[in-house]
């Protein structure tokens, strides 16, 4: 039994260290692909329920590795926050938006406003040059015409508490909207709401995607909606995918949806042909 025991104990370890020294390689690659240009951001169009024109785009990263091919965001953004890789792979992220936002300024001119929102990670949102960082790129890039919007998870901004908020707050009081990523997933209670320095709640996309097969996620979204335009919020639908669900949060008076039954996050030089198409 002993032995038995000892064995296991030796087998556990070496899948700990096999596990381990996965881990590292990734976060060796990683740090090597933020610097090698392997990363890359699709865009996912989100659409106003009530006229069915695009007011925006989430912007998503996407990592092609040599041998590994395409490595999800769920798979190495965890790990780029665990490493502290976050801070140059969000930094980043956010000129790559902007740049875009620059060369799209001409081609999407006809398409009147749009937003670009980009993911914030809580370990950005704590660090002091944060502000400072995205007020410089905007002043480079802002134009009148596409800006750029920041999406912070609910449970980020549960955790962080003040300092998130303070952030976010000075942000906004410069013009740069704040998005509630994930709502309803953070367990904050729905009264702290209106404390947030906030403009748009995203609901999250497991309550959409059950809405039609259970009715207790239907009444979610439904207060998450209510509560959100009486505190004079934009609500966004994420994970739409059918038609009824579309109804249904156009009958909710849902403002913005997004989600495969619109689109799928595109490559950017995508983006142009999919605006020109849905204009048809
Ligand atoms: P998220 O911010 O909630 O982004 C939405 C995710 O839902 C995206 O997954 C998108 O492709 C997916 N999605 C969109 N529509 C549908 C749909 O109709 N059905 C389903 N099943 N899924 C849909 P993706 O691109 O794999 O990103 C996963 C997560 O990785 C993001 O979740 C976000 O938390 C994180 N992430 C992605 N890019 C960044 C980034 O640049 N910075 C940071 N900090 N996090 C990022
Ligand atoms: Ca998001
Ligand atoms: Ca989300
Ligand atoms: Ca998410």
């Amino acid at each position: 039994n002993a032995k038995k025991q000892a064995g296991n104990t030796i087998f556990f370890n070496s899948q700990m260290q096999t596990e381990e020294l996965e881990r590292l390689r990734l976060e060796a690659d990683l740090q090597q692909a933020i610097q090698q240009q392997e990363l890359h951001l699709n865009y996912q169009p989100i659409i106003c329920l009530t006229t069915n024109q695009v007011v925006g785009f989430e912007a998503l990263v996407r990592w092609h590795h040599q041998e590994r091919g395409w490595v999800s965001p769920v798979n190495f953004i965890p790990l780029a926050e665990q490493t502290g890789l976050i801070i140059p792979l969000g930094e980043w992220v956010l000129q790559e938006a902007c740049r875009q936002i620059k060369l799209w300024e001409q081609e999407l001119a006809k398409t009147g406003h749009l937003s670009i929102a980009v993911n914030l990670s809580g370990v950005q949102l704590t660090q002091p040059g944060l502000v400072n960082f995205i007020e410089n790129l905007w002043k480079n890039c802002g134009n009148k015409k596409i800006y750029i919007k920041l999406e912070v998870t609910e449970s980020v901004l549960m955790k962080n508490g003040e300092v998130a908020i303070e952030t976010l707050a000075k942000l906004r009081s410069n013009g740069i909207q704040i998005c509630i990523d994930d709502f309803g997933t953070g367990y904050s209670s729905l009264a702290y709401l209106h404390l947030l320095p906030i403009d748009t709640v995203k609901i999250d996309r497991s309550f959409v995607n059950q809405m039609t097969e259970d009715p207790r996620n239907l009444d979610i979204v439904e207060t998450i909606i209510t509560l959100a335009h009486r505190l004079d919020l934009n609500v966004v639908a994420e994970g739409v995918e059918t038609q009824a669900q579309r109804d249904i949060l156009r009958s909710l008076h849902c403002e913005y949806g997004q989600g495969y039954f619109f689109s799928k996050p595109l490559p950017p030089q995508q983006i142009v042909t999919w605006i020109s198409q849905l204009s048809h």
